[in-house]
């Protein structure tokens, strides 16, 4: 973030325009809506802001800036729109430590204004840092679409309450369960239907019934958060997120996917990596029922698809013989995301009639697995955990019959932005991958359906090749 957002009281102190004209206008109209009374000061100005004045809701002075206006003001806005006269604003209030904003001149600003959307008392920033204004408005118009007019209402009604909520539900998680309920209830549905007379009512039975004292019981969501990318977040995984109170995250879930939680929700890494302390299965196990038993709404964040190598099903049975109630909810997996990200379809028609998802994972140097029926062709093997057992792998699949020459394609952190696609064949896949460095998570697609990207990589190889070769003369 390069500007803090934060929302500033304008009714203590004057706000200070400096500049008579359409821009100063447009500023003296958003100040006044947030109640400040401001004053301007300016040689000249448009009649909008000489009416204004007139009426006596702002205090124009008719003359040229001086220094000794920012005085006791809270907020300076420059908009006098002559570089000489910005300058001297944003000096003066900068070194007053006045917050001061140049229309226009972020470079002069020590804070810019956002575009707004003014549902009183819920008020909406939405700021590009400067970058691109054009774009926050349109973001500022798809929201606007979104909204409830009657928000403001609802929010206000909900604001006359909460000292009575908060007096009958000491509890504080009990208490936001319950205004959780409202605002997704069908008081708040009144509220904004124009019914504040019959919402009021309701809501009087509401806070003083046993609904209100009940203890809800805490929960755990086992939730896929897709391969990477995270805009492959179903939108279940996503209402999750924004409801918990903890979440569990494992290392495959990058930041940007964990920032989508509910701002104040407890965030626990539970996954392996260097310097951390790395909790056992038991540890998380315990973790995920103590939080639930003690009311709260667990989410515990996985990787691609819970149940996919995910040890989802481990975690259920554990929480559901201990009564909890547990919700899974899908994600992509790895191959689904990798292979959509590098083009390669999983199956194809008369080449590859099936698709297996196997771990390369091995305990003691060789995964079990069934090498005659992997090897027997027309199939893609999908290999999670791979990379280092890659070499026993290919071996043992070549040594049960299938080609030396099958295509395969690696890859690596697929659908993030340092997405990496190794292509090759079999009897030199691992060769392959120690030369191309591939280290992070990586998934190996063997079987026909790479030979489009292997060729294509052959292809540019070539090219490189030739164009490298001396020119004949
Ligand atoms: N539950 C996960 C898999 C966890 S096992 C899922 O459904 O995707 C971890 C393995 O998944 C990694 O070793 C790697 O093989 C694969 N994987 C997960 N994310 C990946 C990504 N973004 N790119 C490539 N492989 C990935």
């Amino acid at each position: 973030m390069r500007y803090f957002p934060a929302f500033h009281d304008l009714t203590a102190r004057p706000s200070l325009v400096v500049g008579g004209g359409e821009a100063a206008a447009r500023k003296l109209r958003l100040l006044m809506k947030a109640g400040a009374r401001p004053v301007v000061v300016a040689p000249k100005a448009v009649a909008e802001i000489a009416a204004l004045a007139r009426r006596g809701e702002i205090t124009w002075h008719p003359r040229a800036f001086r220094a000794g206006d920012v005085a006791g003001c809270g907020l300076v806005i420059g908009a006098s729109g002559l570089a000489a006269v910005d300058a001297a604003v944003a000096e003066t209030a900068r070194s007053r430590g006045v917050p001061v904003n140049v229309v226009d001149r972020p470079d002069l600003s020590s804070f810019i204004t956002p575009a707004i959307i003014d549902r009183d008392p819920v008020v909406i920033g939405i700021s590009s840092g400067g970058d691109a204004p054009i774009l926050a408005r349109q973001i500022r118009a798809r929201l606007e679409t979104l909204l409830p007019a009657n928000l403001g209402r609802l929010a206000r009604f909900a604001g006359a309450f909460r000292g009575a909520v908060a007096a009958q539900i000491g509890d504080g998680l009990q208490r936001r369960r319950f205004w959780e309920r409202f605002f997704s209830g069908p008081v708040a549905d009144k509220v904004l239907a124009g019914d504040e007379t019959g919402a009021r009512e309701t809501m009087l039975g509401l806070i003083n019934g046993r609904d209100a004292q009940r203890q809800e019981a805490g929960s755990v969501a086992i939730v896929g958060a897709g391969p990477g990318d995270p805009d492959l977040m179903t939108f279940k995984a996503l209402r999750r997120l924004q409801e918990a109170d903890v979440v569990l995250y494992d290392k495959l879930v990058g930041p940007e996917i964990v920032d989508y939680a509910r701002r104040d929700a407890e965030r626990i890494y539970v996954g392996k990596a260097k310097g951390h302390h790395t909790k056992t299965q038991d540890e998380i196990n315990t973790l995920m029922a103590e939080q639930a038993l003690a009311g709260k709404r667990v989410v515990r964040l996985k990787g691609g698809d819970p149940f996919i190598f995910g040890r989802g099903g481990e975690e259920m049975d554990y929480l559901q013989a201990r009564g909890i109630a547990v919700e899974v909810v899908p994600g992509v997996t790895a191959a689904a995301g990798c292979a959509a990200a590098a083009g390669i379809p999983l199956t194809l028609r008369g080449t590859a009639l099936a698709v297996t998802f196997l771990t390369g994972h091995a305990k003691d140097g060789e995964p079990e697995l069934d090498w005659a029926s992997l090897a027997s062709g027309k199939q893609t093997l999908a290999v999670y955990m791979g990379v280092s057992t890659a070499a026993t792998l290919a071996g043992r699949l070549i040594e049960h019959g299938l080609a030396a020459a099958t295509p395969v394609a690696v890859i690596e952190n697929g659908t993030r932005p340092e997405q990496k696609v190794v292509t090759g064949r079999l009897d030199t896949l691992a060769e392959r991958l120690e030369v191309e460095g591939v280290t992070g998570p990586a998934l190996i697609v063997i079987g026909e359906v790479a030979r489009q990207a292997l060729e294509a990589d052959i292809t540019a190889d070539l090219q490189n090749a030739a164009a490298a070769l001396p020119q004949a003369v």
